[in-house]
């Protein structure tokens, strides 16, 4: 959220908006958006703000979860400040966010699918990835533009998870026991929540 730049986030604003949430973002469970967040329960109406998230695991979508603001803003609280430069710093080491924000924004045909058809980080095409994440930014059923959406592959979340320091991964592995599914799927996805900060 604070990888790209205010100036950035204007030129996207202006250019590409008020896009309906792709149904890859849909709570799969009700094949509609999420209507309360992950974490509290509160409900998602069209003003919230909030993230999105999807694990897919060989063509599966493993874990989906949606978290309002204040959910991330808590979860972001338990982090260093070290922690969080440290994310920010792989993030601006190892994408080309601005690149990929111009070209976005001058792209004629909004298709926010377009922008999740490779690796972030690595530009691996989508298709060829056994494991990915999936994120995105909306306020209710509509996409917010910046940074997110974006994919990013299962190796590069690991890289950036061999790089986060011991206060980072146990706030990761807090929040995992409280929100995900079987141990199995937790170890699979372990560094998602990184991306929070
Ligand atoms: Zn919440």
């Amino acid at each position: 959220m604070s990888f790209i730049t205010a100036r950035q986030r204007r030129r996207l604003e202006l250019l590409v908006n008020d896009i309906p949430l792709p149904k890859i973002w849909f709570n799969p469970q009700t094949s509609a958006p999420f209507q309360q967040c992950s974490q509290c329960g509160n409900p998602i109406n069209a003003d919230t703000e909030h993230l999105i998230e999807k694990v897919i695991e060989n063509r599966h979508e493993v874990h989906a979860y949606a978290l309002c603001m204040p959910c991330v803003q808590q979860f972001q609280s338990q982090l260093s400040i070290g922690s969080r430069q440290t994310v920010r710093d792989w993030f601006e080491a190892h994408t080309r966010m601005g690149a990929r924000i111009n070209a976005l924004a001058t792209r004629e045909k909004r298709d926010p699918e377009a922008w999740i058809d490779a690796c972030i980080c690595s530009g691996v095409p989508s298709a060829e990835l056994d494991a990915y994440h999936l994120l995105a930014h909306a306020r209710g059923a509509r996409l917010i533009t910046g940074a997110m959406p974006y994919l990013i592959s299962g190796a590069c979340m690991t890289a950036l998870q061999e790089i986060l320091s011991e206060d980072t991964r146990e706030a990761n592995r807090r929040f995992l026991e409280q929100h995900l599914g079987s141990p199995p799927q937790r170890a699979k996805v372990a560094a998602k929540a990184a991306l929070l900060v």
